[in-house]
């Protein structure tokens, strides 16, 4: 089994980070990751303003994937999701959906256990996630913050153990990157920070040649979900609705209007977080209707 050591991370997806580590299709990897805060957060009593915000957003990797190229799809199936069992929540004024209120910065330290953890005394069940999955883009350096057509911190509660995610590759070997594991966290993600957990990813690598998916897609045990992006929601939602159209246009062999008829009937438009540097949302269109053919383009 490969492990990827947690010290081993990058602070953005580039074609520039060397791989250290390698894998070939159908292998099995484990990723160790930090939490989004880097560790920074030891107690309650931190300061937010001693963060270091060059240390904020580690993602482990980069995994070089043998046989991987531009135009390929890489495939990584979660088998299973470790966290560790303290967590930690943060606010701060300038952050979050309500960033232009005042008030008071403040870090909370969780406790997880038995599947389960508790805020004061309120019980919330763990539903273990990752924030951070990405490629390498075509050229520059893209910060593990935000999202894009390479992933990043999408921050989608779907990439849970037993969903597989799709990434369009970009450049030779994928150089795939996982990070920023939450514990729980809802739609919206609204306060900027969702509880922040270390913890272990195994997954397991596949690849699709010669064929990509527009966006980052994520497969549940009954949809497809198309992750898109944007400066505000309403971009976000116009990719989104663009693109599941254009699927359901492939999938029916259907003229626009039918296509976009169906979408009405068919699609969910969910968010996923309004607090990165973009915005997230999905598209949620049931497996009944489309197969994975009809989501990646030549
Ligand atoms: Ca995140």
């Amino acid at each position: 089994m490969i492990r990827i050591p947690r010290n081993h991370t990058v602070y953005s997806f580039s074609r520039r980070h060397p791989a250290r580590y390698r894998a070939r299709p159908g292998d099995s990897v484990v990723f160790e990751t930090l939490d989004a805060l880097g560790g920074q957060i030891v107690d309650e009593a931190t300061p937010i303003e001693s963060i270091d915000w060059s240390r904020v957003n580690p993602a482990t990797g980069p995994l070089y994937v043998e046989g991987a190229e531009a135009g390929d799809t890489l495939v990584v199936e979660i088998e299973s999701i470790e966290v560790s069992d303290r967590g930690v929540i943060v606010v701060a004024p300038g952050f979050g959906a309500l960033h232009d209120r005042s008030f008071r910065p403040r870090a909370k330290v969780v406790w997880v256990k038995n599947g389960r953890l508790l805020f004061n005394d309120i019980e919330i069940g763990v539903k273990p996630m990752i924030g951070v999955i990405g490629v390498a883009p075509e050229d520059g350096d893209i910060p593990t913050g935000t999202s894009g057509y390479h992933g990043g911190n999408m921050d989608v509660n779907l990439i849970t153990a037993g969903s597989k995610v799709y990434l369009p590759v970009f450049v030779e070997g994928a150089l795939v990157a996982i990070g920023d594991l939450h514990a729980v966290q809802a739609d919206g993600e609204l306060c900027v920070a969702a509880v922040e957990v270390s913890g272990e990813i195994q997954v397991k690598i596949g690849l699709i040649k010669g064929r990509r998916p527009h966006y980052p897609i994520v497969e549940t045990l009954d949809r497809y979900a198309i992750i898109t992006f944007g400066r505000d929601l309403d971009e976000a939602v116009y990719r989104a609705s663009e693109e599941a159209v254009s699927i359901l246009s492939r999938a029916f062999n259907a003229p626009f209007e039918e296509a976009y008829m169906l979408s009405s009937l068919l699609v969910d438009v969910r968010i996923n977080q309004v607090v990165d540097p973009v915005k997230g949302v999905r598209a949620e269109i049931p497996k009944k209707y489309v197969r994975l053919d009809h989501l990646l383009y030549p």
